[in-house]
């Protein structure tokens, strides 16, 4: 069976898992489809792949081969074949777009499904079917120039855009129940949007009451029923926003974009706009006594930078 004929199957099993009315399947849906979409990336590099290189592109190890003429041809060795790291850097190099975004998503749930979620449901799951409708259409018509339809047939086509319309029907009025609320800050309201319940790891998250503070009310997650106060919410969907960026800054240099409130000392302090997404606490940035910039890393809710907190600290001991 061909690479591509084998993404096919993948998603055609995923697809008859989800339909199954055994819940335990859903686990083999998510793992299929990752498969699947991982398979239709391979084949992408299998194309590309020069003649009698041995599908170097989908081959972890390239080893370089004299040919007769006198020049190299780079061979892939072995059986081993890329994985998700490789794939994005060879996509990368070869100018091969994909929707990174849902990937990592489709992904994360597969890896998170086994070990994290004490809940297992179909909502759940539609959103996995949905993200992944949206890696495989755009994948298929821009880097493989064929409809996503003619791709997988029509059969599978079918339930991935029932599926979609379910997920994103109730995915717009759990957003709509959000945008009803005051946030401390547009970019709370942002994360709450992206947030993933932490029981079952739908983002099917509503708020109990609408047009009013958003740190006094509760929000529930429609797939499973869990109920979550604010603050739980704020810390883990803030927190997970910014975990990328406060990787790279700490990684590459620059300004930590949050850091622990020093009020609540439980809350994700948003450094650069200036208010702690849990308490609402929102401090000096700038020194009281010397009135230099205070930077993240020295912010303790004083209104004193680290050297005039030391000096303060001192005269205090004498
Ligand atoms: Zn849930
Ligand atoms: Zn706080
Ligand atoms: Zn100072």
């Amino acid at each position: 069976m061909s690479i591509l004929e084998n993404s096919v199957v993948s998603i055609t099993l995923g697809l008859e898992d989800y339909k199954s009315s055994d819940d335990r399947r859903l686990i083999s849906c998510t793992r299929n489809l990752a498969a699947g979409i991982l398979l239709l990336f391979k084949h992408k590099l299998e194309l590309l792949s020069p003649p009698d290189s041995n599908e170097a592109l989908i081959k972890q190890k390239v080893m370089p081969v004299l040919q007769a003429d006198g020049g190299i041809l780079w061979v892939g060795d072995g059986r081993k074949t890329v994985d998700v790291q490789q794939i994005k850097d060879r996509f990368k190099s070869l100018n091969i777009s994909a929707d990174w975004k849902k990937f990592d998503e489709v992904i994360r749930y597969r890896n998170d499904i086994e070990h994290y979620y004490s809940q297992l449901n179909r909502e759940s799951v539609e959103r996995i079917i949905s993200k992944s409708l949206g890696v495989i259409r755009d994948f298929s018509e821009n880097e493989l120039e064929e409809s996503a339809l003619s791709l997988l047939g029509e059969d599978n086509w079918k339930v991935l855009l029932e599926v979609d319309e379910i997920y994103e029907k109730e995915k717009s009025k759990c957003v709509e129940s959000l945008e009803s609320l005051d946030f401390f800050d547009p970019v709370i309201f942002e994360a709450f949007t992206q947030y993933c319940c932490s029981e079952c790891g739908s983002d099917l998250i509503e708020s109990d009451s609408s047009d009013t503070n958003a740190n006094l009310v509760s929000y529930s997650c429609k797939a499973c029923g869990g109920s979550f106060g604010y603050e739980t919410v704020a810390a883990s969907a803030v927190g997970e926003h910014f975990a990328f960026d406060a990787h790279m800054s700490v990684k590459d240099g620059g300004d930590l974009p949050v850091v622990d409130c020093p009020e609540c000392l439980e809350g994700v302090y948003l450094f650069q706009q200036g208010i702690c997404s849990s308490c609402g606490f929102e401090g000096e940035h700038s020194c009281v006594r010397c009135e230099a910039q205070i930077p993240p890393e020295e912010f303790d809710g004083s209104g004193a930078c680290g050297y005039c907190s030391y000096m303060a600290e001192k005269i205090m001991h004498e």
